[in-house]
């Protein structure tokens, strides 16, 4: 398509290059356009992907740290024992071989947006005509909270496997305290899943003695009704709901959680910290001016910072209101992927992207349920909004669900991995 925009681009170009300089679009002709990506989960992953298989001719590197992303998908499931690592670690071979995909495999520590260029720990300098940030979430220090002893396992890794820890050694009849922080947070059920899933792995050792799940919000966030009814039924003798509950600070050496209703003793800790956009996002000034702001601000058309020029943000990072889900990761890459495609064509973004997310929450060991919805563009408002009537939730657990929590959690691995 000869859009107006690109037409625009191109008699500019023609006018600069009648005056003596070399045109930025004649430039982009002769050399193929960079996209530079940082961070390797869902979101980078996913966009390294779908760039590269739309238009072979634009150079993609990824720069992740890690050697393979282990997905926080399925990972309470590693915290039972259920599954192994090996069934949540994915590796990024395959965007290389298949897709040519550069990796580097370093971490991102510096972004000069005037120059264009990103610095690494190890020294490189990575140019870019387009970069786009994937790196995920920070946490708020909670005062006293040493996550190396006490790891909220909010990002999958060591972490999750500590968690796995902490619970196996809660003594028969003891006591575990989880914390949930104010939404907006990472996976709006997933908290409410992993204390269905402590309780059930107690119950299924006969050691329980009691979760008790400390909420900030004022009432659980996601699939009220499903997590109310277990809470209140299969979980009934274990698990101990306090909305409103915000941890102040933490003493484990004596093993004690200080909340806005006093102190609680336990055996065992989940503290799932305050959460924001990734640290990358805040030093490269991406969330502007305003120092409540904690995601960063976007145009939801091409995921452009409203901030700084050619800097894209996608995943849990970025600031649209649109859940923070791994689906939904995978879905903002591909709107992004093809607004970065447009735009070296001279093109508009797409004006109508629509998205969507969803979650399997695991709610015992051989039940699940599940949550979806699908957001489009408001022309009027430029927001990304739910379409009436897309979302929907399992009407209650089963073992169907369980089952199709595989599939569904297999194909957006492979989607955004392979
Ligand atoms: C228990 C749990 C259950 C969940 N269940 C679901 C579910 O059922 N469905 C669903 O859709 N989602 C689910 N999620 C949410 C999902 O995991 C996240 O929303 C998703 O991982 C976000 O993807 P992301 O790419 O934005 O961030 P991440 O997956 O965190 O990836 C960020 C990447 O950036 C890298 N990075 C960070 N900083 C830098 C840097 N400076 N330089 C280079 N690389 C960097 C990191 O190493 C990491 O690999 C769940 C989450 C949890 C915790």
């Amino acid at each position: 398509m000869f859009s107006h925009n690109r037409r625009k681009l191109l008699q500019a170009s023609g006018a600069l290059a009648a005056a003596g300089s070399v045109p930025l679009l004649a430039r982009a002709q002769v050399a193929a356009p960079r996209v530079v990506v940082i961070g390797g989960g869902f979101a980078g992953a996913t966009l390294a992907k779908y760039v590269r298989m739309w238009n072979p001719k634009i150079q993609v590197t990824l720069i992740e740290p890690n050697p393979s992303h282990v997905s926080c998908i399925l990972s309470n499931l590693v915290m039972t024992g259920a599954l192994g690592m090996n069934a949540i670690t994915l590796r990024y071979d395959t965007l290389r071989s298949k897709y040519g995909v550069s990796l580097v495999a370093d971490r991102a520590v510096g972004i000069d947006a005037v120059n264009r260029i990103v610095t690494t720990q190890n020294g490189s300098r990575i140019p870019y005509d387009k970069l786009v940030l994937a790196p995920g979430i920070d946490f708020d220090a909670v005062p006293g909270l040493d996550t190396a002893v006490l790891p909220h396992a909010w990002q999958a890794g060591p972490q999750t496997l500590a968690l796995k820890g902490q619970l196996d050694a809660v003594p028969a009849g003891g006591t575990f305290v989880m914390s949930i922080p104010p939404a907006p947070y990472r996976c709006p059920p997933g908290p409410y899943e992993r204390a269905c899933l402590l309780a059930d792995s107690l119950l299924r050792r006969r050691r329980a003695g009691r979760v008790i799940v400390l909420d900030a919000n004022n009432d659980v966030v996601a699939e009220p009704h499903t997590f109310h009814t277990a809470f209140r039924t299969t979980y009934a003798s274990v698990i101990e709901y306090r909305p409103n509950s915000v941890v102040s600070s933490v003493d484990w050496a004596n093993k004690t959680i200080h909340t806005n209703w006093g102190p609680i003793r336990a055996d065992g800790a989940n503290i799932i910290p305050p959460q924001k956009a990734g640290k990358l996002v805040v030093a490269a000034g991406l969330l502007g001016t305003n120092p409540a702001t904690r995601w960063a601000p976007v145009n939801p058309l091409s995921y452009e910072s409203t901030v700084v020029p050619h800097i894209h943000v996608i995943g849990d990072s970025q600031g649209t209101g649109q859940p923070k889900s791994g689906h939904m990761a995978n879905s903002q890459a591909k709107v992004c992927a093809d607004a970065l495609i447009r735009y070296f064509a001279g093109e508009a973004p797409d004006p109508a992207p629509m998205t969507s997310s969803a979650c399997y929450s695991p709610i015992t060991s051989k039940t699940a349920s599940w949550l979806t919805v699908v957001f489009g563009y408001d022309a009027a408002t430029g927001l990304m909004k739910p379409v009436p009537n897309t979302l929907a939730e399992a009407p209650a657990p089963s073992g169907d669900h369980y089952e199709d929590m595989f599939g569904w959690a297999n194909n957006l691995f492979a989607d955004s991995f392979s």
